[in-house]
């Protein structure tokens, strides 16, 4: 198990976007955990919302006052392999658990669980299932544990979910993004809401000078003339990349000069991605208006940022989907979203007021088509969504739930 290291944050700086009373709402939660131990566990620290996510709220809980580490679990590519398999079975693919798929989980894990000390944090975050099953091997004393589970596991593929269950009864809560993504029967008996949440002073999100906007539009190569279509995803099935591209086609059509930027970053717990980035590159073939873009490009969070601005639709258009971050970082540069009715997609889109809600590429081409034909009203869902954000969707608002949580486990 490895250490990752997170640069320091200042709670402060988040008060001018906030209510004021989440701020005192999160003193006051602060108060009563000061000292309080945490271990956040999962997969990767880069790529993908969880390390996203991780990178903002373990530095604010520090600056809270609390004392938070956070580890990355070590396997060999083929652990990787089974688990994006468990990822995608979860989300409710056709696949088979074998012996020995179950054996490699469980050396892995217990491999893992070596590093693990009894009792030194109060609670211990485990995102996601590759390393759900470290309490079954591991000595955690008397801390508290916590899954958190970032995927739509809703309809999942029934020995999958089975397996995955044998390990939570050794949790003393669970956290997702929406509580029907709790089957019914699962061995936790404290279940919470969460949604996730956009860090609005990072690199990611924060307003952009003209000097940076500039040099991100030469390393993305678009012209800003022209109308551009962005999604944002990692090369992965359930984001229906291939789909993009039909509803591209589909448009290009009606708007000649339609430009479509992919931009996908590949996680090192994704072996996936590659397979389907080659793939992509085959399926676009010569059209130099859609351009196919990844961090080894040199594509990183300012350049997404500035994709995201400078679009005039950010498409979503995922099939199953645990919550798209990239919904709610395209709403907060107030620009107007088309996303895939699935997950928790709904909770960021509201049909019709700060983009659409679509259920196939057909749908995705009308509404996209909408949006580009009005300017006028691109703007106004542009500025709703933002608002939307702003209330709903900030790493404060993500801070405080996460400190009732723990005050509810260890206070
Ligand atoms: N992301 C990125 N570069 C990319 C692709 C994705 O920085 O090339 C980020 C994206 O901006 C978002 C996160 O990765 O912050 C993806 O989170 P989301 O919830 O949308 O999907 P997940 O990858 O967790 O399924």
């Amino acid at each position: 198990m490895k250490t990752v290291q997170t640069v320091k944050k200042n709670l402060r700086k988040y008060g001018s976007f906030c209510e004021s009373s989440v701020l005192e709402d999160i003193e006051r939660l602060s108060e009563q955990l000061k000292g309080a131990r945490i271990l956040h566990i999962n997969a990767t620290a880069f790529g993908g919302g969880v390390a996203e996510i991780l990178h903002t709220l373990i530095p604010l809980m520090n600056d809270c006052g609390l004392e938070v580490d956070w580890k990355v679990i070590e396997a060999p590519s083929e652990f990787f392999d089974l688990t994006k398999r468990m990822h995608n079975a979860l989300q409710g693919k056709e696949d088979v658990l074998s012996k020995e798929d179950r054996s490699l989980f469980e050396s892995v894990t217990k491999e893992n669980a070596r590093f693990i000390e009894a009792s030194k944090y109060d609670v211990v975050v485990i995102h996601d299932p590759q390393p759900v099953g470290l309490p079954v091997f591991a000595n955690f004393g008397s801390s508290k544990l916590v899954w958190r589970c970032h995927i739509d596991t809703s309809s999942p593929n029934p020995a999958f979910w089975e397996y995955l269950n044998s390990f939570l009864a050794s949790y003393n809560a669970g956290i997702f993004t929406l509580k029907s993504y709790a089957k019914e029967g699962i061995s936790i008996g404290e279940i919470y809401e969460i949604a996730p949440s956009i860090d609005p002073l990072s690199n990611k999100n924060r307003d952009l000078s003209n000097v940076e906007l500039t040099n991100a539009v030469k390393k993305l190569g678009v012209d800003i003339r022209r109308p551009i279509i962005t999604q944002v995803s990692r090369f992965d099935p359930w984001k229906d990349p291939m789909g993009v591209v039909d509803v591209y086609r589909g448009l290009k059509k009606r708007f000649e000069g339609l430009q479509l930027l992919m931009i996908g970053s590949m996680a090192s717990d994704d072996p996936e991605g590659w397979k389907i980035y080659e793939d992509l590159l085959r399926y676009t073939g010569m059209d130099y208006d859609v351009k196919i873009l990844s961090n080894f490009q040199g594509i990183g969070d300012i350049e997404v940022n500035a994709s995201q601005r400078l679009s005039d639709v950010v498409i979503q258009k995922s099939l199953r989907e645990g919550f798209a971050l990239t919904m709610s970082e395209a709403m907060w540069k107030r620009t107007p979203v088309v996303g895939g009715n699935v997950g928790g997609i709904p909770l960021q889109i509201h049909h019709g007021v700060n983009g659409y809600l679509v259920n196939s590429i057909d749908e995705t081409i009308e509404y996209t088509g909408k949006i580009l034909e009005n300017p006028i009203m691109a703007e106004e869902m542009g500025n709703k969504g933002y608002e939307i954000v702003r209330r709903n969707f900030l790493s404060t608002r993500h801070l405080y739930q996460y400190l009732q949580l723990f005050s509810d486990l260890i206070v």
